[in-house]
């Protein structure tokens, strides 16, 4: 049985090695380890194994890890955020990933405002129009980008399919690439991240141009509860 570490270090490697395959520069791509279901002294396991970014889905759970957990570690909220919990997102995550309506996102703007944060937004895109994900249309995104052009707001998210080949997958995470070019083109509102990949295919998101990979049971193990749970 491996350690975490080893495990960190195996993703680690696979991502520079994926990146080297794309001919992409070796700091091009984050890693945000996600934490979510796994107890905080995993967390110190990671960070002291050298990991600083990490995820979470739901905000709950945020609040009880980040008080009793180094103060240098960059936080991440990759699920579905509630319009009732975004104070205490924006004043616990350095990023939001998860920022799904227009509204949503002018909400996230005046509390951040309003509590003196910056958080970094990324906008979800339902890439593959599944009913049951979270995520705003690709139609949506450009009117949601001019409607509210926030400094904060950095780039695009998405979670491919579970069930997708290996052929549709490259075709969400290239989707979600061209769909971040044409809003960039369109609006003149650079959106330099694409946040995308997960354990089963963050190889083939970071060959589609993927700048941060969110990645829980490659290195944490398996999980019990399903991966999209809300929170
Ligand atoms: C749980 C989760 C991940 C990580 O999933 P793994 O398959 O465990 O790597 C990534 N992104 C989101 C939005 C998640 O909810």
């Amino acid at each position: 049985m491996e350690t975490l570490s080893e495990r960190l270090a195996a993703v680690r490697e696979r991502i520079s090695c994926a990146l080297r395959k794309a001919g992409r520069a070796e700091d091009s791509a984050r890693l945000v380890a996600v934490s979510k279901t796994f107890p905080a002294e995993a967390v110190a396991s990671a960070r002291e194994a050298g990991q600083f970014l990490f995820g979470e889905n739901r905000v709950q759970e945020l609040a009880t890890k980040v008080p009793v957990l180094p103060q240098d570690i960059e936080w991440h909220l990759i699920g579905h955020l509630q319009a009732n919990k975004v104070r205490a997102a924006v004043n616990l995550a350095t990023w939001i990933h998860s920022v799904d309506t227009a509204d949503l996102l002018r909400r996230i703007v005046r509390i951040a405002e309003e509590e003196n944060r910056t958080p970094r937004l990324l906008l979800e895109v339902n890439v593959s129009g599944e009913a049951s994900k979270f995520g705003m249309r690709a139609d949506e995104v450009e009117a949601t980008v001019s409607a509210c052009p926030t400094p904060l707001l950095c780039g695009l998210m998405t979670v491919a399919p579970a069930e997708a080949t290996v052929a549709e997958l490259h075709q969400v995470f290239a989707s979600l690439r061209k769909l971040r070019d044409s809003v960039a083109a369109a609006t003149g509102h650079p959106l330099p991240e694409l946040s995308m990949g997960m354990s089963g295919d963050f190889e083939i998101a970071l060959a589609e141009g993927a700048t941060i990979v969110r990645i829980g049971s490659a290195i944490f193990g398996h999980r019990d509860y399903p991966a999209g749970a809300p929170g």
